[in-house]
């Protein structure tokens, strides 16, 4: 477990389940008229090597587009739909207000992370499946980096080299267990854990997001 040894001058948080209550893929599946079990039956399958990756995107664009294809506008909308705790926008808000530089490190969908990251004018923001579209605006593909422990690293390496930030002036605030390498190199505040490998490697817990401001306050 990594401690903090100065006041942080930057804040990494992930956004899926901590941000927001649910997934944001199953809010995505369902706002189209999909089921979100099929969905976690066909994801868990591929995690047990039972099929591709190849098969489980040619399934979920099967439940995807069962109410016929699915337009970038169409997305828009459900990812502007989509809640964010109702603590989230006061603790963004007060981050942003005490100073803290503030960076979106997300598994989740890059478009959006993006959204967030307009509506509460968060320069840094990094997602994971990147959605792709046809001359007319139908979504027809996605890109998934299959190691998102691996990816949030590279994008954690990115942000550093953008922001000339040291790695001991980051707090991380996380969930589950694609946060644990961050939590392995910025001391990491857990968010209603899910992950018993994540509480291992966090320096606090906390039930309710504003309770990270404190914290924050709490360190020397
Ligand atoms: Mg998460």
């Amino acid at each position: 477990m990594l401690v903090p040894k100065q006041k942080p001058k930057a804040i990494i948080t992930d956004v899926d389940s901590t941000l927001t209550e649910r997934t944001t893929w199953y809010e995505l599946t369902e706002r189209l008229g999909g089921s979100s079990y099929a969905h976690a039956d066909l994801f868990a399958k591929f995690l047990r090597g039972e099929i591709s990756f190849h098969q489980v995107k040619k399934d979920l664009f099967k439940i995807w587009n069962a109410n016929g294809p699915v337009h970038r506008d169409k997305l828009i909308e459900i990812f502007e739909n989509i809640p964010l705790r109702g603590e989230a926008f006061s603790l963004i808000n007060q981050l942003q207000e005490d100073g803290y530089t503030l960076c979106l490190i997300s598994g989740s969908i890059d478009m959006f992370v993006t959204q967030i990251a307009k509506k509460f004018k968060i320069n840094h923001h990094y997602g994971n499946s990147i959605f792709h579209f046809d001359e007319d605006g139908y979504w027809v593909e996605l890109d998934y980096s299959q190691d998102e422990e691996l990816l949030k690293m590279e994008q954690f390496n990115d942000f550093l080299e953008k922001t000339g930030f040291k790695e001991d002036e980051c707090i991380a605030i996380g969930d589950g267990d694609n946060d644990r390498k961050m939590f392995g190199r910025v001391p990491g505040i857990i968010v209603n854990p899910k992950s018993d490998h994540l509480k291992e490697l966090a320096w606090q817990e906390v039930k309710f997001l504003p309770r990270v401001l404190q914290l924050l306050e709490s360190i020397q």
